[in-house]
């Protein structure tokens, strides 16, 4: 009797664990674009678009390679609407009583499998270098948790970047030379961007009729949606924007959403590029003497580094990770994070991107749409909501730390040894939004003062309590103490009127 295998919308490898335990003589693979997963969180129609697109082509290739595809699109009348409904479908059909499935990754896809009324073999997702196992026994034991170490461990375990049992270029990591602002005047590459051809074409139709009143743009569309697209955009990306890509890694630049990031995150995440092979690049790349240390390392450490922690701490963490809020939060998530005007021009620059190409580079999220909902007290769930939504790279396995733990600090320091917070300067100086902006970053109080300014020592006073006694805090509360009594009157003054003001709708 045949088995099914379920190939999810990320899971587009052809090495992906399932089909390495399936028999291709007789075992199913079945591929279904169910309206549940479209519409769980309302996702930008653009990624909705790369996930459906490299779906379609993944089926073909395949069945090209001799398999037998059960594939369901969006709009077929049988379609069940869910991953499990056109399980059971397909299993009845097929005469099918067991499928093999690789582990999703998200708790909620998990359960549903693990629930289901049909016998599931779930396989561990070898296409990570970190299983769970080992992540685990790095983590047993350890008071803290910190991306730092295990990143050395998973260069130990990779060999890459390595000279021996020393990491090449003699240091571990090369973070404090990255950290340049850029000037203005930069030319930078931007991403290899491509055509939709006939299949793509299809896709956009189909998302503009069932999810164009979803947050954000699905023309102009330009991203790859093959594995022979992805490979080129990673060439692309190592020859044209690598060599900087350590040096301005943090800086935002108003026209420029791209400056040398990479933006293989979406290719990476649905399977069309391995990590390993994206860091062979790099190291490829660091020995022919073509990029720096600081790029190639800078690289190599956010993939086999933040992104195998992040993932570790998800699984590690459990289900209730992305209901965790220990600051108390419970500001609704402001209009201005869906398009509504604002006059602060670097919010308003990193969510009009957002809108238009479901991508911001990582400052963009951390330091100012992430850095203004931890300010301004939002509840994490919503934050964690909109970015799962809007970037085409967002699944929740990687989505979920990244939110709800580095930049909202809700975990209460599982992944952050403190809030990644700052007064607007921090964006003055890594960018030149606020050269163009409405309100003044040089003014602290009164009309005009930039409101980061406001709710940076507002959010301080809030949880003194918590963060005071922290090390890398505790010279912030000392300025603060400094400040004369009316100046810090003020401070908090006009960071409550903002905040009303805000809550009320007003243009802020
Ligand atoms: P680059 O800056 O060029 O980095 C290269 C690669 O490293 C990325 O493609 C990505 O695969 C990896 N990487 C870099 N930083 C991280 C990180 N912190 N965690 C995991 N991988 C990383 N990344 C996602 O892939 N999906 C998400 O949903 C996501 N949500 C985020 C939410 C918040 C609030 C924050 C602060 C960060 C989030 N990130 C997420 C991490 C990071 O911002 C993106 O990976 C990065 O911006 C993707 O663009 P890029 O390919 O140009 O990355």
């Amino acid at each position: 009797m045949s088995r099914l295998v379920l190939i999810l919308g990320d899971q587009l490898s052809e090495d992906i664990a399932a089909l390495a335990k399936a028999d291709k003589a007789s075992d199913v693979v079945v591929m279904a674009e169910v309206r549940d997963e479209g519409t769980y969180v309302r996702h930008h129609p653009k990624k909705i678009a790369v996930v459906l697109a490299a779906m379609r082509k993944f089926a073909k290739r395949l069945r090209d390679a001799g398999w037998t595809v059960d594939y369901t699109t969006l709009d077929d009348p049988d379609n069940a609407g869910s991953i499990v409904g056109e399980l059971l479908r397909r299993a009845e059909e097929r005469g099918a009583s067991e499928v093999i499935a690789t582990e999703p990754g998200e708790w909620r896809l998990i359960d549903k499998l693990r629930y289901a009324p049909l016998k599931v073999q779930i396989c561990d997702d070898d296409r990570f270098v970190a299983s769970h196992a080992m992540f685990q026994g790095w983590a047993e034991g350890r008071k803290a948790l910190r991306m730092e170490y295990f990143y050395r461990e998973m260069r130990r375990k990779t060999g890459f970047l390595m000279d021996g049992d020393d990491p090449a270029g003699g240091q571990w990591n090369f973070d404090h030379d990255n950290r340049k602002p850029a000037p203005d005047d930069i030319k930078t590459p931007g991403p290899m961007t491509f055509e939709p051809d006939q299949t793509t074409r299809a896709v956009l139709d189909l998302v503009a009729s069932e999810f164009g009143d979803h947050f954000g743009d699905l023309e102009p569309f330009d991203f790859a949606t093959d594995r022979a697209g992805a490979l080129q955009a990673l060439a692309h990306f190592v020859e044209h924007a690598l060599p900087c890509f350590g040096d301005y890694q943090d800086a935002m630049l108003d026209g420029e959403p791209y400056l040398y990031h990479a933006v293989l995150s979406p290719y990476i995440n649905i399977g069309l590029l391995s990590p390993r092979e994206v860091c062979q690049a790099v190291q490829d790349a660091y020995d022919a003497g073509d990029v720096p240390i600081n790029a190639a390392e800078g690289f190599i450490r956010q993939i086999i580094g933040w992104r195998e922690y992040v993932r570790g701490i998800y699984f590690l963490e459990g289900r209730d990770y992305t209901d965790r809020n220990v600051l108390g939060h419970s500001r609704d998530l402001p209009d201005l994070y869906w398009g509504a005007e604002t006059k602060m021009r670097c919010l308003r620059q990193a969510v009009a991107q957002t809108k238009a190409r479901a991508y911001a580079h990582h400052i963009q999220r951390l330091m100012v749409t992430g850095n203004f909902a931890l300010l301004a007290g939002v509840d994490p769930a919503q934050v964690h909501e909109w970015y799962l939504a809007v970037y085409a790279d967002a699944f929740e396995w990687v989505e979920a730390p990244n939110t709800v733990g580095m930049s909202q600090f809700a975990d209460g320091g599982v992944i952050a040894s403190k809030p990644y917070v700052s007064s607007g300067a921090y964006i003055n100086r890594m960018s030149d939004h606020c050269k163009q902006c409405s309100y003044k970053v040089t003014k602290k109080t009164g009309e005009g003062a930039c409101p980061f300014n406001l709710l940076y020592w507002d959010f301080l006073t809030r949880h003194r309590e918590r963060f005071e006694n922290n090390p890398r805090m505790g010279n912030m509360y000392r300025t603060w103490d400094r400040m004369d009594e009316d100046r810090r009157k003020a401070v908090l003054s006009d960071a409550k009127r903002f905040l009303k003001r805000l809550d009320a709708g007003e243009v802020v």
